[in-house]
């Protein structure tokens, strides 16, 4: 009865079978692995049963293997689904009271199909049904036992469902994998449905084992191909997702392919939003995705202060495939650098800069200037009086106003600072020596305007100004020439400005 292609589909299958339940028992320590190893087993042993049953002659033996085959019928849709659970994470609390409920309903199960000849509650009858194209054993089942078979397919549906949940929002990186067990899985339960619905009839043609074969065949392309059950690319996707710092994946053409919680929290609910924004606002993130260069930059984003690293991701070839992009909010860090800076290079009264850092930044601006430039040095006049008759905070606070003055009027490149007691400098790259002598006097006759209101008192002061233009010269001369001038004006009878050109 059993014909060539038959029987070579059934032997063929029950070695895939045994290749795949090896394999998996080698995988058993690894999440799920051990469920895996089990529905693989049950599956093994249910077709071995299903071929014994089909080449056996006699009624009873065709029974007795029947029977052996409910082991695997009955075991592998509850192994199919904690392999689920512990493969996807998703109620992996119930797993433990999931493992004693569910395998001890399935082993009364079985038992009562193996004693069935004693209680009847499972079959309600058996007969061997000859047709010339098959030979069948036909089991009608009582209404509990098909209560029995129903949990089975629930088992498998809910197994199925975590899988396509799983593969729906797990990182496309690791799709392929949930992909292959589930289309074994589906083939396996859409399977034994068609044999349920069409009362083994077609199962005689079709053999169980033949379709275990398919399932088998995406198993092992899930094991071999992509790395199911390994905890590397398990354990890189749990770091993808969990990492407090942002990861963006992008393709070779610049096109961003994924991102992590954290990078869509920093910049964009959606990857499409990100996308804009790195076109709108990031443009040099969006070159430097085309670029495909490993490098390191940072900006800002609606007040936050991003640092990107930039790596390119290599085929083994070393063609570049795309890049990954790690972002660290370092708004914190740069707020506290930004601050240890300012404290460093500012006077903490004036807030202008300090005398070290101003001619730091004079004499780099003279290295590159081209250009005539100019030095302002001013004293503030009878300084000594106010601090005798207001005392030193009454100073203070004239020395306050002054920076503010000098803020007031100071041009985007210009630069301003403390240079001692009450002296201040400001340098300019630009403008000739009229409308030096102009912006100067625009500064005496604001720091002279001004009337400070300190406790009850209205403070004034004046000041007394050098004026030096000259070709870019060494800091110390321009100095030297602007503090002559800063005397002369003193000499002069204070509140004035003198100025001299050495261009
Ligand atoms: P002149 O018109 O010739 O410039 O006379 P002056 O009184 O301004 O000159 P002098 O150099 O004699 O006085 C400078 C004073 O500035 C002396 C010092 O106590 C005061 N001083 C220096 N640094 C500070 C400061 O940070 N706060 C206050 N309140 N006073 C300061
Ligand atoms: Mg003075
Ligand atoms: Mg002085």
């Amino acid at each position: 009865m059993v014909t060539f292609p038959v029987l070579f589909i059934n032997l063929f299958s029950m070695l895939m079978m045994g290749v795949v339940t090896e394999v998996v028992w080698r995988f058993r320590d690894k999440g799920g692995g051990l469920q895996l190893f089990i529905a693989s087993f049950c599956m093994l042993f249910w077709a071995v049963g299903s071929f014994a049953e089909m080449i056996s002659q006699s009624l009873e033996m065709k029974i007795f293997w029947r029977n052996v085959t409910q082991i695997g019928v009955f075991y592998t849709p509850i192994a199919s689904l904690l392999f689920s659970v512990r493969y996807t994470g998703i109620g992996n609390r119930f797993h433990k009271p999931l493992i004693w409920i569910a395998y001890s309903i399935q082993s009364v199960a079985i038992l009562l199909v193996m004693t069935d000849h004693w209680h009847h509650l499972i079959r309600k009858s058996v007969f061997i049904v000859h047709d010339p194209l098959y030979e069948t054993l036909v089991v009608d089942t009582t209404i509990f036992a098909k209560c029995l078979i129903s949990l089975n397919f629930f088992y498998m549906g809910l197994s199925v469902c975590l899988l396509i949940l799983y593969a729906i929002t797990t990182a496309p990186s690791s799709r392929k994998q949930v992909l292959s067990v589930l289309f074994g899985m589906i083939i396996a339960v859409g399977y034994s449905l068609v044999k349920v619905v069409s009362n083994e009839q077609f199962a005689q043609l079709v053999p169980i084992s033949g379709v275990f074969a398919l399932s088998a065949l995406f198993m092992l392309l899930g094991i071999f191909r992509y790395d199911l059950l390994k905890i590397a690319p398990l354990a890189r996707e749990q770091v993808f997702h969990f990492l407090g710092e942002g990861l963006v994946i992008a393709s070779s053409d610049g096109t961003l392919v994924e991102a992590n919680h954290a990078a869509l929290i920093m910049l964009g609910s959606s990857l499409q939003d990100m996308e804009q924004l790195l076109l709108d606002e990031i443009p040099q993130w969006h070159a430097a995705l085309l670029e495909k260069k490993e490098k390191d930059f940072a900006f800002y984003h609606h007040q936050s202060y991003f640092h990107i690293n930039l790596y390119t991701i290599k085929n083994k070839r070393g063609t570049v495939l795309g890049t990954i992009s790690l972002v660290k909010d370092r708004t914190e860090q740069k707020q506290k650098e930004d601050l240890l800076l300012f404290r460093a290079q500012r006077d903490g009264l004036t807030h202008l800069y300090n005398r070290q850092t101003f001619i730091e930044k004079v004499e780099h601006q003279l290295k590159h200037a081209e250009n005539p430039v100019s030095l302002h040095y001013f004293d503030i006049d009878h300084f000594k009086q106010i601090n005798d008759l207001y005392g030193h905070r009454g100073g203070d606070q004239v020395l306050q106003s002054v920076g503010e003055c000098i803020r007031g009027l100071l041009g985007p490149t210009d630069l301003a600072g403390r240079l001692g007691g009450e002296e201040f400098a400001i340098f300019r790259s630009s403008g000739t020596l009229e409308e030096n002598l102009q912006w100067a006097e625009m500064l005496r006759k604001s720091i002279a305007d001004n009337v400070y209101s300190f406790e009850g008192n209205t403070l004034c002061c004046t000041v007394s100004l050098g004026l030096c233009i000259s070709s870019p010269v060494d800091f110390d001369v321009l100095y030297r020439m602007a503090d002559d001038q800063m005397y002369q004006a003193k000499k002069a009878g204070k509140n004035c400005i003198c100025s001299i050109s050495n261009t």
